[in-house]
């Protein structure tokens, strides 16, 4: 095709790259490019893309890396990813990160030990750098299951790996075992061996009476949790307030926040904590903290996710509880707030559900984005009330150390449909990842994404069908744009467009192809936040101290 037609378009190209390379001659130029990459976009058509550019801390092109180096002026940074891999940073949609962050710096970490003796190991080291005598907590986030020697540990072992410090290993919410020193601070009566077992009030109630860190250790805490979670490609989080969590807990975030050190993003929301009398609480809290105040770094997301003593983990609300329950959230609803519930079984939810219906015929909430948490064992029915409603589905991984309790339940048959993701994505629920860290679950997302992959329990029992198992990038958006629609972000970030924030982890391992059963080793070896180095190592080390 020659011709006028023809050259008027060279033509027009020719002033175009003019008018390009003037512009990426100018401050116009991005502050930095990632070449050479394979950068799961996550966009509506799922693209990968070769390299990108950001500006100001949001993305301003992708494409080829021939493209993104002709934008590039002296001052940009170019990156060269020499393959790796590239996701958009991972935002866990339910994660208690405040109150995880808190003892951040004081606690012990038994996540991801392989066996016991490594996770006493851990232990004895924390017993050297810690001051003689400090508290040793282990505060969950463990289960018997990942140890090679597939059981927990006994007081002896505790003593013999910290003889001079009280030791307290709490698993679960169900059990916490003491050494003679913790024993004797606390003052507590403890079984013949030395643990204390009970129900989720029982142990809520135990650990409160450990002592708890400075305000200076938990700003300590709280900056060494983001950047352990950025370690993992996490950027964002939506906090679900929990047990334990009082409006004191909140300062050091927001301290962290005032300095202008967040590495993660907050959405944080409150609980009701004082039983009976949450609505007289709630409004005071909120009373001054409008829905959504804040700004990019931390913003206050609603309530959740105990609205009230009466209504958390209760099967079998009175009418009493019910009404008082509906008091609130009808008053959120016409505040305009959001919430997220927590709720266990599908069997129950539909008391949950008549009272959220029943608000929205007074004050439609679709456009509040209120969330369901766990719900591992969600009906069709129960999915497309919540659809209907506009009610979002927080999804984490309870069943990888659940799962074979959930088994032994309910039944292999049961276990394969759990949690229904495929049906809830075909009935159009919105879907976030998570984990429910770090109590109850590990924090790392890989653990979690690797469990939406293949189903296994940390036992290694694989227990879902194939019928609700999503593929790599299923998973992925889960994890990332669908976390970000609970704090109505989706817009700003949870994907890799021209406009969003350049929120990102270069991968150490590609998660599309490396084998399912090794999703769980990946970490991230670069993670931005805002175009900014939040957290590098290996080849990227150096960039982290001259950002
Ligand atoms: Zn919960």
């Amino acid at each position: 095709m020659k011709g006028p037609l023809y050259e008027d378009v060279m033509r027009n190209a020719a002033m175009l790259a003019l008018v390009l390379s003037a512009a990426s001659a100018s401050a116009q130029s991005p502050d930095t490019i990632l070449v050479n990459g394979k950068i799961l976009t996550v966009d509506a058509q799922s693209s990968t893309r070769e390299a990108l550019a950001v500006r100001d801390g949001r993305i301003v092109a992708l494409g080829t890396s021939a493209q993104m180096r002709r934008l590039a002026g002296p001052q940009s940074r170019v990156i060269d990813l020499q393959g790796r891999t590239v996701i958009p940073g991972l935002i866990d949609s339910h994660l208690h990160a405040i109150r995880a962050a808190e003892t951040f710096a004081t606690e012990v970490n038994w996540i991801g030990a392989a066996s016991l003796t490594e996770a006493l190991g851990r232990i004895t080291a924390a017993s050297r750098a810690m001051k003689p005598g400090a508290w040793l907590i282990v505060a969950g986030g463990w289960n018997v299951q990942q140890f090679k020697e597939n059981r927990r540990p006994t007081q002896a072992e505790l003593v013999a790996a910290a003889p001079d410090n009280p030791v307290y290993v709490q698993l679960g919410y169900g059990w916490a075992m003491l050494t003679p020193l913790a024993i004797k601070a606390l003052n507590v009566a403890t079984a013949p061996d030395g643990s204390i077992s009970g129900g989720q009030n029982t142990i809520i109630a135990l650990f409160d009476r450990l002592p708890k860190p400075t305000f200076d250790q938990q700003v300590d805490g709280t900056k060494k949790f983001f950047r352990e979670l950025n370690r993992l490609g996490i950027t964002g989080v939506y906090d679900p307030g929990g047990n334990n969590l009082l409006p004191d807990d909140y300062q050091a975030l927001f301290k962290v926040w005032r300095q202008g050190e967040m590495t993660v993003r907050v959405a944080y929301t409150l609980c009701g904590n004082v039983p009976g009398g949450e609505f007289e609480e709630l409004k005071t809290l909120v009373s001054l903290v409008p829905q959504g105040f804040g700004d990019d770094m931390l913003r206050f997301g609603g309530l959740g996710e105990r609205i009230t003593a009466a209504m958390n983990n209760n099967n079998r609300p009175t009418d009493a509880e019910k009404a008082k329950y509906y008091e609130i959230v009808r008053w959120a609803a016409g505040r305009g707030m959001t919430l997220t519930m927590h709720w266990s079984n599908d069997a129950s939810v539909g008391q949950l559900l008549d009272i959220f219906e029943k608000v929205n015929q007074e004050t439609p909430i679709a456009n509040l984005r209120w969330s369901i948490a766990h719900l591992n064992d969600a009906s069709e029915g129960s999915l497309r009330r919540m659809k209907a409603l506009g009610i979002g589905w927080t999804v984490q991984d309870a069943m990888y150390f659940g799962g074979d309790g959930y088994v032994q339940q309910a039944g292999a048959a049961a276990a394969k449909r759990v949690p229904p993701v495929n049906t809830a994505t075909r009935i159009g629920v919105a879907i976030g990842g998570g984990t429910d860290a770090h109590r109850v679950a590990s924090y790392n997302p890989f653990t979690s994404l690797q469990w939406f992959l293949d189903g296994k329990t940390v036992g290694g029992t694989a227990i879902r069908g194939p019928e609700e198992t999503p593929d790599r990038l299923e998973a992925l958006r889960f994890y990332t744009l669908g976390s970000s629609w609970f704090s109505f972000d989706e817009k700003k970030r949870g994907s890799l467009e021209v406009g969003k924030f350049a929120d990102l982890a270069v991968l150490s391992k590609d998660y599309m192809t490396v084998p399912v059963d090794q999703v769980h080793t990946i970490e991230s070896l670069l993670t931005m936040v805002g175009g900014k180095v939040v957290f590098a190592q290996g080849p990227y080390a150096k960039l982290e101290r001259t950002n």
